[in-house]
């Protein structure tokens, strides 16, 4: 008898469905691609079509410039060779999704990167049985337990008015993470105007086309000291530390990113106010999916897969890494 999910074909560069000779986020140029988001480490340019949400295609247009590309909708379902496939929320960020693949009479779903919690700024993450579930374990340790967004969206706001006379400078991850920092504010009743770096804007205007309301978003460039004082200003992580810096009022150099726990990354990095918000799925979130889903096989994409394995194996639950490379967890 034929091994459960033998129809999927994991690779070093990327997962291999040969009865439709397509790839799922690989990381060197094919003729064709399924990609579940756009953050670079699994949207790369230069493959000959990609299958990809609507969303996920303008963002690699942004980034890569035109692409051939197929959009398929969350929720509509094509065929490709012998193979069922459709797209469902992830929750990770704008456009990203769960591959789901049916051949056979049975069921994969390869989850890309994914969270549970709450994102204003994404459709939330859908639920799909199946028989293997391939994921991600970015923060695939039990130490990784991510806090309420309130309370660190709280403790940032709280750090802004006890601080009239500087800046909060927030460093986020362009594509998602910015977006969401700036939505989170505006949710909590944040009206102020927020200033952004000019790497930002074509993600953050891409984000409002698609109808996130950043509220009054003005650039940081070109602004005098005096009027950024007491505000939140929005900045990649490269440019926390940079020359780019030097022109706002005695920032609060502050990070948004899940990896804020380790507090020895937020010293290296001269992090005055670490927030812990991720777009991953912490250690809870990925074994209650596991435990939701009750898959037969769990397969693991990235990140810390040992401690994963384990649990999977300690519940009778078949594990096994796939050892892909290509993969960067800085994308939080
Ligand atoms: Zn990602
Ligand atoms: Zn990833």
């Amino acid at each position: 008898m034929a091994r459960l999910g033998d129809w999927v074909q994991p690779h070093p560069t990327g997962i291999y469905l040969p009865a439709a000779d397509v790839w799922i986020d690989p990381s060197v140029p094919v003729p064709r691609a399924l990609v579940t988001h756009g953050h670079a480490d699994h949207a790369r340019g230069g493959h000959g079509e990609v299958w990809a949400t609507p969303e996920t295609l303008q963002i690699m247009e942004v980034r890569y410039g035109p692409q051939t590309g197929r959009p398929v909708a969350y929720g509509e379902s094509l065929t490709l060779g012998d193979i069922d496939v459709s797209f469902v929320p992830a929750g990770h960020v704008l456009g990203s999704a769960q591959i789901v693949l049916d051949h056979r009479g049975e069921r994969v779903v390869v989850s890309g990167d994914y969270k549970r919690r709450e994102d204003p700024t994404c459709a939330r993450f859908e639920p799909v049985k199946c028989d293997v579930f391939v994921t991600e374990a970015t923060f695939g340790l039990p130490v990784f337990r991510h806090p309420e967004t309130h309370d660190e969206m709280d403790k940032l706001l709280a750090t802004l008015r006890a601080n009239p006379d500087r800046c909060v400078l927030v460093g986020a991850y362009a594509l998602g993470k910015a977006q969401r920092v700036i939505r989170e504010l505006r949710v909590m009743g944040f009206d102020d105007p927020i200033y952004i770096h000019g790497a930002l804007q074509r993600l953050c205007d891409l984000y409002i086309d698609n109808g996130v309301d950043l509220g009054d978003l003005r650039p940081a460039m070109g602004v005098a000291k005096g009027e950024l004082m007491g505000r939140v200003v929005v900045a990649p992580p490269s440019a926390l530390n940079d020359r780019w810096s030097r022109r706002l009022p005695e920032p609060i150099s502050a990070m948004a990113s899940g990896w804020m726990t380790v507090r020895q990354r937020a010293r290296q990095k001269n992090i005055e106010l670490p927030i812990i918000l991720s777009d991953h799925a912490d250690w809870d979130e990925l074994t209650a999916t596991i435990q939701e889903l009750s898959p037969r096989e769990v397969w693991v994409t990235h990140g810390r897969e040992d401690a994963l394995v384990h649990w999977c194996a300690m519940r009778q639950i078949k594990a096994r890494a796939l050892d892909l490379v290509g993969f960067e967890d800085e994308d939080d």
